[in-house]
């Protein structure tokens, strides 16, 4: 890749100056120039009201693999801290390049952002690539696919891992179109093929009936987003350090087309933390009206846990999208998961299958939703789920 500027075009308005993070144009006379701490991030593109600003693609033959190397992370930082995400993210990264042999980064972005360093290298980063600016306080497409995707075409990762989260889902496509690579989207399951160095990324495709292996052959580097949940995070090593290396970057706030003027939260979804719940029991259509998810709360509450719900509860409005379990709604992985009136389809087990133990409540006793119970109970929810309430609520009550 290569970028440069056409001097019989340019008309030295400077906005290309100005939009550069890596400070990497000079005015040289009456046009720009772009010096050699250009890191080929692509912000001065698109800014040029004239096309004076040229970015050449290497043809698919022309394409060199070999140097890029490594495992990145690019670590979401979610009220001050590192995002559950990312901690697992990290596990699996840790994974992935010990397999190849190479180092894993963590990408830290943010304003006031180093702390979380000793984090990233306790769940297994052996470098951290900081980025710290004030415009980089709270998470805004631009200026973080600015810095990523400077990061990234300087670097040579060969593996960029994001987390599926509203922050990852915008990031990572930006990213990957700018640095002219693919991405695959909301992984379940990432292997190296070890003979050819390629990142095998599984992911459900058509209404999760298939499993399909999706491969980046050509283009560097592989990026996949993947969700909350889906990996394992590593028990941190206390102690464990790494290589820190500052990315001098300095944004004009004048520059950036966003604005975050206020942030609102959603105070019902953030009470409803399915995704860290170690208890959850949930209701499906066998709750036949959506006044009946008063056993499912009753039995939640007496459990300590909180409330999930399958699609088809959500899609008729008997209950907030944010309880929403599965291929659609969260992947979770609670030490006890009670499933009342769900027939277990395998967009739902989607989002289920890694916890720890599931008790399942259905009438049928062919539901495939027993095909992956640890316990089942055969029989009438709206009679067992208080009969197990009541059981709590007692067993509780001696403690
Ligand atoms: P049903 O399949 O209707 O099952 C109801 C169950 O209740 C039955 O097994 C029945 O035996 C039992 N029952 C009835 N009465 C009683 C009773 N009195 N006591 C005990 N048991 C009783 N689904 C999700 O859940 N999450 C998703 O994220 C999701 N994403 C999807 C994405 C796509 C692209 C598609 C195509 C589908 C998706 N679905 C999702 C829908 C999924 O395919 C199923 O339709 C859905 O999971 C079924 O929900 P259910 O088990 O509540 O309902
Ligand atoms: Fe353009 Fe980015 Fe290079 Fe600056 S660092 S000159 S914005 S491509």
């Amino acid at each position: 890749m290569d970028i440069y500027i056409d001097v019989e075009k340019c008309t030295g308005c400077q906005l290309c100056v100005k939009a550069c993070p890596y400070g990497a144009i000079e005015m040289a006379g009456d046009t720009a120039s772009i010096t050699g701490a250009c890191t080929l991030c692509g912000a001065c593109v698109s800014v040029c009201p004239v096309q004076a600003i040229i970015r050449e693609l290497p043809a698919v033959e022309d394409i060199d693999n070999s140097d890029y190397r490594g495992v990145w992370v690019v670590a979401e930082v979610s009220d001050g801290q590192l995002a559950g995400v990312s901690l697992e993210l990290l596990g699996k990264g840790r994974e992935l390049a010990d397999t190849l042999q190479a180092p894993l980064s963590a990408v830290l972005v943010g304003d006031d952002v180093a702390g979380l360093v000793v984090g990233a290298a306790e769940s297994g980063a052996d470098q951290v690539y900081l980025a710290e600016d004030p415009a980089l306080a709270q998470y805004r497409t631009g200026p973080y696919t600015d810095v990523l995707s400077g990061l990234i075409n300087q670097h040579k990762p060969e593996i960029v891992l994001l987390g599926a989260t509203e922050q990852g889902r915008d990031l990572a496509p930006r990213v990957a179109a700018r640095v002219k690579t693919g991405l695959t989207a909301d992984c379940t399951g990432l292997e190296i093929d070890e003979q050819e160095r390629l990142l095998i990324q599984t992911r459900p495709a058509f209404g999760g009936n298939i499993m399909a292996r999706i491969i980046t052959r050509n283009h560097r580097p592989q990026m996949a987003t993947v969700r909350p949940r889906v990996m394992r995070r590593l028990e941190p090593v206390p102690g464990r350090e790494a290589a820190v290396v500052k990315v001098p970057v300095a944004f004009d706030e004048k520059s950036i087309l966003t604005r975050i003027v206020e942030i609102a939260r959603d105070e019902g979804a953030e009470a409803v933390n399915l995704q860290d719940a170690d208890i959850i029991v949930a209701g499906g259509r066998g709750l036949k009206k959506p006044e009946n998810f008063g056993v499912i709360y009753e039995l939640a509450e007496a459990l300590g846990g909180v409330v999930g719900a399958s699609r088809p509860t959500v899609d008729e409005g008997w209950i907030p999208p944010y309880h929403q379990v599965g291929q659609t709604g969260r992947t979770v992985q609670p030490k006890l998961y009670i499933a009342c009136g769900i027939s277990g389809a395998v967009q739902h087990l989607a989002g289920m299958s890694g916890a720890d133990c599931v008790v399942a409540v259905n009438s049928d006793p062919n539901a495939a939703i027993f095909d992956i119970a640890h316990y089942g109970i055969v029989g009438d929810l709206f009679e067992i789920v208080p009969a197990l309430t009541e059981i709590a609520r007692q067993e509780l009550a001696q403690d």
